[in-house]
């Protein structure tokens, strides 16, 4: 995604070669490289309309596909990490995309590579880094059992979260970088069932979260997706992690803290097995701060960073971070001194969004972190668990809350003025006592009547 959307921005300046170590499927197919794409993608708005400004017209083509438009006030059924429901406002302000990751990548990667200018490498691996401590010239390649160079004026490092830039970088000769990791021991299981009922169109998200200062935090979503489709996709920290066994899905559905999940699985019929991951951990390397810094490298993406998926940020960060290379390569010509550390400079803003909401939470599992929460990520957190109520009863809290976990604005925005006041003096409706699923949409999952419209 990252090196697609990368190589559609660097085509107005130069030459491109994309190097992927996968055959890619011409369609939404499964790949290696990709071991992701099996469980739950959510696309947040912020990230829809970065995705948007770098290829005009593309949620039309998802949308065209089988993708779904979520509003996401209304079509999201949630709970909060602090035991709250979220009620249903009617707002179209936030719109998530949800398909799955295979049709969002192959739609993409189909639009990317239309363009002439842009070569794929397939099946083709980046081993190293060329040139020196001041100023990379190009990678060594090996495809076939044939090892090669490509130079280049400018190599982008997009290879997610196994991304090896630390070992390039010091092969080169330059100093390691700062590093942080913060992990749950969060463990991802998923699986695919047919939409049950008469679900398939318009059913909405539904999404139970955990509370990370109730170990083990456990939590779930059902994602509808193309195709008639739910991807279920059940988490658990330490203590309380998800298996891949079949037969222990449901029950783990129904452990959650609201068995809603399990309950409107009951009577799906599943189209896979149960897939799992660990790859889950938030890790961020800090490379905008590197005191030294070649000339012609950028990382981007996952390889900088990557955050507990719950929150289903990277995405919307990766659009984001290409949107800042092209503003940087809008200024500066591609030969410019400085231009590789301007990059990665302004490719770290939304990078220090997406992580401090997701470390912010997650710091307090248990053993997550090496130091444990600060006085200040304390009163930081007390203050968010006000904002998300808040937000559960209030629709103009709900839609600054959302502005942020959407990827739209800055968490800074949770502590202005008029939140605060809306926070501590707005007026709310009173706490929901369960999931705000209307008659019709559970009538809908059980027995198949018509889905209705939420008042
Ligand atoms: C379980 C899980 C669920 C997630 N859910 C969400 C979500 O709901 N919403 C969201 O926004 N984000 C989510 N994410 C995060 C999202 O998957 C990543 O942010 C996104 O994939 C990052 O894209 P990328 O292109 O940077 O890296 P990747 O998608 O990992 O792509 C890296 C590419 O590099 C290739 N590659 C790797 N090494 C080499 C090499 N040496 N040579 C050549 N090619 C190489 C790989 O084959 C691959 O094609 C989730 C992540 C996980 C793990």
């Amino acid at each position: 995604m990252t090196g697609m959307l990368a190589a559609a921005v660097l085509a107005d300046h130069a030459d491109v070669t994309v190097v992927e170590r996968d055959l890619l499927p011409s369609g939404p197919e499964p790949r290696k490289g990709l071991p992701q794409a099996r469980h739950a993608h959510v696309l947040w708005s912020g990230g829809v309309k970065a995705l948007e400004e770098l290829l005009p017209g593309i949620t039309e083509q998802l949308v065209a596909r089988g993708a779904w438009r979520a509003r996401i006030m209304t079509d999201l059924v949630s709970k909060a990490p602090s035991g709250q429901w979220f009620r249903r406002f009617n707002h179209s302000h936030h719109t998530n995309l949800l398909c799955s990751r295979d049709l969002l990548d192959a739609v993409i990667r189909a639009r990317v590579l239309e363009d002439r200018r842009i070569t794929l490498r397939p099946q083709t691996e980046l081993l190293a880094l060329q040139g020196s401590a001041n100023r990379v010239s190009g990678v060594r390649i090996r495809a076939a059992h044939s090892e090669d160079t490509l130079t280049a004026d400018l190599v982008i490092d997009a290879s997610g979260r196994a991304s090896r830039a630390p070992v390039w970088l010091r092969d080169l000769g330059l100093p390691p970088v700062l590093e942080r990791k913060v992990d749950a021991g969060l463990v991802y299981a998923s699986r695919t069932y047919r939409a049950p009922g008469s679900t398939a169109d318009g059913f909405p998200i539904v999404n139970v979260q955990a509370d990370p200062r109730q170990a083990p935090g456990k939590g779930g979503i059902i994602a509808p997706i193309e195709g008639g489709r739910w991807l279920v996709t059940l988490a658990g920290t330490r203590g309380g992690q998800p298996t891949a066994d079949n037969d222990a899905f449901l029950a783990f559905a129904r452990e959650l803290p609201h068995p809603v999940i399990g309950e409107l699985l009951a009577g799906a019929e599943p189209e896979t097995d149960v897939v799992t991951t660990r790859s889950t951990a938030n890790k961020r390397r800090y490379y905008e701060r590197a005191a030294r810094w070649p000339e012609g490298f950028a990382v981007l993406g996952d390889a900088v960073a990557g955050y507990n998926p719950v929150y289903g940020h990277g995405l919307s960060v990766s659009a984001q971070s290409v949107i800042a290379l092209r503003r940087v390569l809008r200024r500066q010509d591609l030969g410019a001194r400085g231009l590789a550390r301007s990059i990665q400079k302004a490719a770290a803003r939304p990078v220090d969004n997406a992580w401090s909401l997701a470390v912010g939470q997650d710091v307090f599992y248990p053993g997550a972190s090496d130091q444990p929460p600060s006085r200040l990520e304390r009163i930081l957190a007390a203050f968010v668990d006000r904002a998300v109520d808040a937000g559960s009863r209030n629709p103009r809290a709900l839609r600054v809350l959302l502005d942020v976990m959407s990827m739209e604005t800055s968490p800074a925005r949770l502590f202005m003025p008029d939140m605060v006041a809306l926070v501590y003096l707005g007026r709310k409706k009173p706490l929901l006592d369960g999931p705000p699923l209307t008659e019709p949409e559970r009538r809908a999952a059980v027995a198949g009547a018509p889905l209705g419209s939420v008042e």
